[in-house]
């Protein structure tokens, strides 16, 4: 475990943090945009470690949390449908839609079974011909790529059973959105690492050009994430505005080409559908043309009744950084992971788990 270790030497940590505490003056207030970060942060602590005026707030971040209950009761119609076989990863499985969930559509007798890659998903369509299988494609940038790769290759082997529901989405646009909304004031943003792994740095540079907001892209170790947040206090200190990156073993600024080719040429920009926000236009990810043939949204007949949010959930609000999982009434008391309410408390980056979790330690 040396590589990991590295990112955790606890005195570099505390040189990071003595120059932190150094240079930061002003009050402060930082956004991580992923999911992964807030785990990471809370895990380690690193909310207590920083000086009183550095605020951090938790973005929209995660896949399963940004998945709109309308998408989500749209999946759950299709697993009604007779020789269908849904696929999915495992967190959307709890999360409760409007009127019930994929649980308990699987426990009704539906054909609902979690894969840890669409690459599972199409084995299970080449293993069952005679049924339709759609993967239930949820993620940003940094999974598309993958599905991408699971419809070509289903294209190249004649595979006519296997099925995307595309929800996945896109990070700047939802970025220019938080900030266009105006609800939260921002110094600076931590800017997702595995995302910018595909994407790269460049297309965050809008947000320092056009908002004057600090963004530094981050790993995930604790270092990681101190030298990022010292990079970011440097940038709003010295009100020299720009995008950098303190993940350069994972992230290059043009991105991974190869993997942007890939999603390219089967997704398109398309308009997408975001819990707590509603419809960002050009936010998401939609099969081109060419590949509709394997497009769930497309080809299955189903009415889903208008969706509704769970009474008391405000998963809204704690996506676009406007609330804490302890702005909640629900948090702790009838909402925990053992009884989720919302896909905040469902998934293993979901704030309010991330709160549950490791919030005493955090002191939230
Ligand atoms: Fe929703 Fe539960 Fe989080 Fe409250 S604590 S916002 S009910 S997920």
């Amino acid at each position: 475990m040396k590589f990991v270790d590295e990112f955790r030497d606890p005195e570099l940590a505390r040189k990071l943090l003595d120059r932190i505490h150094r240079r930061s003056t002003r009050p402060t207030r930082l956004m991580e945009f992923c999911g992964g970060h807030t785990v990471a942060i809370f895990k380690h602590g690193i909310r207590q470690l920083l000086p009183p005026n550095i605020e951090m707030l938790s973005g929209p971040g995660c896949p399963v949390c940004v998945t709109a209950s309308a998408d989500l009761d749209r999946a759950i119609a299709l697993s009604r449908l007779p020789e269908v076989i849904i696929t999915s990863f495992g967190d959307m499985i709890r999360v409760p839609g409007s009127y019930s969930s994929l649980q308990k559509a699987k426990a009704e007798g539906g054909d609902i079974r979690v894969v840890y890659s669409a690459q599972d998903a199409l084995h299970i369509a080449r293993d069952n011909p005679d049924k339709s299988v759609i993967f239930i494609g949820i993620g940003f940038e940094t999974t598309a790529p993958t599905i991408a790769a699971t419809i070509l290759q289903a294209e190249q082997e004649g595979i006519n059973n296997y099925y995307v529901l595309s929800l996945h989405k896109v990070c700047p646009p939802i970025m220019k959105t938080i900030l266009d909304l105006g609800e939260v004031r921002l110094n600076g943003i931590i800017c997702p690492g595995h995302v910018s792994a595909i994407i790269g740095s460049y297309p965050y540079q809008f947000i320092p050009d056009n908002y004057n907001i600090a963004c530094v892209v981050s790993g995930f170790e604790p270092l990681d994430i101190l030298l990022c947040v010292d990079m970011l206090v440097n940038q709003i200190e010295s009100e020299q505005y720009d995008v950098e990156i303190a993940y350069r073993r994972g992230v290059k600024p043009e991105g991974n080409q190869p993997a942007l080719k890939l999603m390219d040429s089967v997704f398109e920009i398309g308009d997408a559908d975001w819990r707590g926000i509603g419809v960002v236009p050009s936010s998401g990810l939609s099969l081109r043309e060419k590949y509709r043939r394997f497009d769930a949204a497309t080809n299955f007949d189903i009415t889903p009744e208008p969706s509704r949010e769970a009474k008391g959930c405000i998963c809204g609000s704690i996506l676009r950084g406007v609330s804490t999982p302890q702005d909640c009434q629900l948090f702790r008391t009838s909402c925990t992971p053992d009884h989720p309410v919302g896909p905040c408390m469902v998934s293993s980056e979901g704030s309010c788990a991330t709160y549950y979790h490791y919030g005493d330690a955090d002191g939230g």
